[in-house]
């Protein structure tokens, strides 16, 4: 790892009058995927990234925090990548129903993937090991150079290219430049792109435990009155959780004790796995809906997290980032085949991209929304709704499967790699 990177330095310095095609800043799950994508179709690509991704691996390693529930659409585009084998050679695990169920009524909806003759409905993959496949295929790719360490400081948009300006002092140039340093992006602050944002006053609180019955390689999601409580099936019986608790219960949740916490989850899951008897490291996020007002400037376009955040109770972020990144490698490939002669990073171009991506990340957000307020527990109205909604699409076959068959497989035109 270490050899390849400063490799790439050397690279780096001899390239840098050249310019790239495309320069990608941020090497999280979303911008390395984009930059391997499009390094695929013969772009050359330089990513940057401030932290060094750890690619050590053990089995014995202990389960992280962060985790991502990955729909097959995902799935299909590490697939198509080459990536997929690297994240199956270390850890990851499918799971086949999800069941959804309210504490009040105890109203409850199953999904299974037998009933839509699928061989699961998703997998469930920690953050860290997406990153690592990704970036074990990004530092062997020709095309690829790699800065890590480095942060962006100053963006020039001109009408020709984009300037990138480096904390280190240097500046690169590219025709290109792809935002996809996460929900605080730097890249769309400099680029001046307003956010339109919704604070949920929530938080999630992650982790793995171990419980005392087996998950049956199912996710299990209980609505409460303080918000969801879901189990996300890993190995053995082992769930990674997701708890959402009103945001001024964070520090609360974070100091407890692991005995207490322990006690805390079983709580709020009503026991479903029985006993939580063992907790690892937990981590809290606030919970914040954010969308970028636009994705584009000349030169530039935003992916992933950077232009926008969904609740994750679905389990969609990355998911969504993953078809924003393979739809922006559709239309920039399509570009450039078919005009060859005209500049592939005109506005026309990412208007293409922004266009395409755009509704179908607005439906999950709004989907979030939608679920949120159904799932309110404090109006008797709601209640009542709930406790007939579920059983009633419990029972109708056709509803769960096209509900199944919309977040398995994406819910838009999906781009070539996620086919
Ligand atoms: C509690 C929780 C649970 C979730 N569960 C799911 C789930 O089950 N399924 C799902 O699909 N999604 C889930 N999500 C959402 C998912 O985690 C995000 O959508 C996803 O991590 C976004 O990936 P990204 O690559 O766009 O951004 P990030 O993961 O934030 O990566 C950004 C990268 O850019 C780098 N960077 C930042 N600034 C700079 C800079 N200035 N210069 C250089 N590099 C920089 C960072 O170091 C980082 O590597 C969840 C989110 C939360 C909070």
């Amino acid at each position: 790892m270490v050899e390849a990177i400063s490799q790439s330095f050397q690279l780096l310095a001899a390239e840098a009058e050249g310019g790239w095609d495309v320069i990608i800043i941020g090497g999280g799950m979303v911008g390395a995927t984009a930059a391997l994508g499009l390094a695929e179709q013969n772009f050359k690509v330089l990513l940057l990234e401030q932290f060094e991704p750890d690619l050590a691996w053990s089995d014995q390693q202990p389960f992280q925090v962060r985790v991502s529930a990955l729909t097959r659409a995902s799935e299909n585009i590490l697939k198509a990548l080459g990536v997929w084998q690297g994240i199956e050679s270390r850890r990851c695990h499918a799971f086949t129903d999800m069941h959804v169920w309210e504490s009040i009524s105890d109203a409850q909806v199953h999904f299974s993937a037998a009933d839509i003759h699928q061989p699961n409905l998703g997998h469930v993959v920690e953050n860290a090991v997406i990153q690592a496949a990704l970036w074990e295929r990004l530092l062997k790719h020709p095309l690829v150079t790699l800065c890590i360490g480095e942060q962006v400081v100053d963006l020039k948009l001109t009408s020709k290219w984009a300037e990138v300006v480096l904390k280190s002092g240097g500046t690169l140039k590219s025709r290109l430049v792809v935002g996809a340093d996460g929900a605080a992006s730097k890249t769309r602050q400099l680029a001046g792109i307003e956010l339109t944002s919704h604070d949920y006053q929530q938080c999630a609180v992650v982790g793995c435990v171990e419980t005392e019955l087996s998950h049956q390689n199912t996710c299990w999601q209980r609505y409460q009155a303080d918000g969801p409580f879901a189990f996300l099936a890993m190995a053995d019986n082992h769930s990674s959780i997701a708890w959402y608790l009103p945001i001024d219960k964070m520090q609360w949740a974070l100091s407890l004790s692991d005995e207490a916490f322990a006690e805390a989850i079983t709580e709020a899951s009503a026991a479903k796995l029985g006993q939580v008897i063992k907790v690892g490291e937990r981590a809290a996020f606030p919970l914040i809906r954010r969308h970028a007002n636009t994705y584009i400037q000349p030169h530039l376009v935003l992916i992933g997290d950077a232009a926008h955040t969904v609740h994750p109770q679905a389990g969609q972020g990355v998911n969504l980032g993953l078809l924003d990144a393979a739809a922006l490698i559709d239309t920039l490939t399509y570009a450039r085949q078919q005009t060859p002669e005209k500049d592939w990073s005109r506005r026309s171009v990412l208007r293409r991209y922004e266009r395409w991506r755009r509704g179908d990340n607005v439906i999950v957000q709004r989907s979030m929304e939608g679920f949120d307020w159904l799932f309110q527990q404090d109006q008797t109205v709601k209640n009542t709704l709930r406790s007939q909604i579920l059983p009633l699409a419990d029972q109708a076959a056709p509803i769960k499967h096209w509900l199944m068959s919309q977040v398995l497989k994406g819910r838009d035109v999906l781009p070539s790699l996620a086919q």
